[in-house]
């Protein structure tokens, strides 16, 4: 019998084990490649309706290709022990499938992140920054940040820190079409299955027969995942990572537990134009929330407006007109007094934070630059936190907001994804230089122990902050002034938050 006939039979005991539909057998080694589908390099493959690839499992399923999915897959396409593993990344965005086409002249997509000078370097280490560099994008070198009850603010420049720059605003498309570009770069054999996750079980893995121990030279003992999707094709993984957001399916499937809630808060989100180029990052706190300016280049500013669901609602249908009168005046005047930076430390109850410390035209308090036109339209999002209790079982993990979700006060929520998914290709490639099953639960708890720590510390600051920072109340007032004030006047501890704020793993002061 020669191993074509072998490889058959055992591929029909199989589908008889597991009592497939006889349609959709399929015993051919490769994935099968849709020429209608496959628009992307010839390494790139389509899902089809076939079960080419059960009997020949994916050493990786990314179930949601995202901006933290895709920064996974590059990142395992771009590390020698990596590069050779068989993939296949599971979603229905047809940007996967079929790419984004931007133009640099098209009007900025009102989803934009503010990535940390941390996520950059890995973004360049792995090569796809120089893509998002070809795209609209916005490098800024200060921030500042006040609230309206006028007694405080806090200016941060990236020089504070030697750094060039505190970060940069990018459009989610960029960001997500940069990690693309670069996967486009590289070898890497990817399949795209443009559905979604509907069920996942663990099998045994006697179903060893079509095991491609080639791609991996991994270990083959243990289970294998069978993911059933949406458009009725199936596939098998050794590892199925969880990138598919905060509704996760595959946490819900894995039955991983998680901790949370919602704030009662939406954020309304657009693009505004202003007469003159934004340079600054800015945030005023409000009674019912912050509210940023972030820039994006070309006399473009994103908002991110959190405040209760009734006014967001309205907000989003209010006359475009009354809608920029509103945002000038929560960035101006609204609500409260500018601080005067002169008063703050010359006799009042702040007076000794300003101890050694002399104050910059830089580090004077300014207001932002007027917003003349609303140039996007308005999108809410409701606001939660949530942390999944685990993020690894054997052959599930999780990363990204399926792991972790955060309010999107400080801009972290997907800088802490990207750095799950740069984490978890590190430990896989750790664990097949060493041989270790990639799958296997203790390589994933190792995963969990490096990155739970930093997601955690970093969401405890947060809802901090947005509880701080939701409360009207006298004397939390002057908390939160004298907090601004040792922000701004105490140089260790402004450094701390700026090193903080841009990606360091630890807080100093806590350190
Ligand atoms: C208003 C707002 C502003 C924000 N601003 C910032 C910021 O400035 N900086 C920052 O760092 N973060 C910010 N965030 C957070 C950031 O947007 C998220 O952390 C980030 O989008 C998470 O990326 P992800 O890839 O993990 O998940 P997602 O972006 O949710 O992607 C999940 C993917 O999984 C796919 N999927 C879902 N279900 C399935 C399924 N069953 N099967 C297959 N595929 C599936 C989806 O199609 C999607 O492509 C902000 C968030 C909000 C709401």
């Amino acid at each position: 019998m020669n191993s074509l006939i072998i490889r058959r039979k055992l591929a029909e005991h199989i589908i008889s084990r597991l009592k497939f539909p006889q349609r959709t057998l399929c015993t051919d080694a490769a994935p099968k490649v849709s020429s209608s589908h496959s628009v992307q390099s010839s390494n790139d493959h389509v899902g089809q309706q076939s079960f080419r690839n059960e009997v020949h499992p994916y050493d990786i399923a990314i179930v949601g290709g995202g901006m933290v999915g895709m920064a996974l897959a590059c990142s395992l396409a771009r590390m020698p022990l990596t590069k050779h593993l068989k993939v296949a990344i599971i979603d229905s965005n047809p940007a996967l499938s079929k790419g984004l086409g931007i133009k640099k002249e098209d009007p900025p997509d009102p989803r934009v992140s503010t990535v940390t000078p941390a996520t950059i370097s890995l973004f360049k280490d792995i090569g796809a920054w120089k893509y998002v560099e070809q795209h609209r994008h916005a490098y800024f070198d200060q921030m500042q940040v006040w609230d309206y009850t006028g007694l405080g603010y806090t200016k941060y420049n990236a020089r504070d820190v030697h750094k060039d720059t505190l970060g940069c605003v990018v459009e989610n498309k960029v960001l997500h079409n940069s990690l693309l570009s670069c996967i486009q770069d590289t070898d890497f054999q990817k399949t795209i299955y443009p559905s979604r996750l509907s069920s996942m079980t663990l099998q045994p893995r006697n179903l060893s027969m079509g095991v491609d121990s080639t791609s991996s030279g991994l270990n083959e003992r243990g289970n294998l995942a069978k993911l059933d999707l949406s458009d009725g094709n199936s596939l098998y993984a050794k590892l199925v990572v969880g990138s598919d957001g905060s509704k996760s399916r595959v946490r819900e499937l894995a039955g991983f537990k998680t901790t949370g809630w919602n704030y009662s808060q939406n954020a309304i989100i657009c693009t505004v134009e202003h007469s003159v180029e934004n340079r600054c990052a800015w945030q005023r706190f409000l009674p019912a929330g912050p509210i940023a300016l972030l820039p994006i280049g070309d006399n473009f500013s994103n908002i991110v407006w959190t405040m209760n669901p009734k006014e967001a609602t309205d907000r989003k249908s209010l006359a475009e007109d009354d809608f920029v009168k509103d945002v000038n005046y929560a960035l101006d005047y609204g609500f409260g007094p500018h601080p005067k930076s002169s008063t703050l430390g010359s006799g009042g109850i702040f007076s000794w934070f300003k101890t050694d410390v002399n104050l910059s035209p830089d580090e004077c308090f300014r207001v932002p630059p007027k917003v003349v036109k609303l140039a996007s339209e308005r999108m809410v999002f409701p606001l939660s936190l949530m942390h999944a209790n685990d993020y690894a079982s054997k052959h599930v993990v999780l990363i990204g907001d399926a792991a972790h979700t955060v309010h999107p006060l400080a801009g972290q929520g997907v800088n802490l994804g990207f750095g799950d998914a740069f984490a978890l290709s590190r430990i896989i490639s750790e664990g097949i230089a060493v041989g270790t099953d990639i799958a296997e639960v203790l390589l994933l708890k190792k995963y969990e122990a490096e990155r739970k720590s930093a997601n955690v510390t970093m969401m405890a600051i947060l809802d901090g902050f947005q509880k701080a920072y939701s409360v009207d109340f006298g004397p939390l007032n002057i908390l939160r002034a004298a907090a601004f004030n040792g922000a701004q006047y105490i140089p260790p501890l402004k450094r701390s938050i700026i090193s903080y704020a841009s990606g360091d793993q630890r807080f100093p002061i806590f350190s």
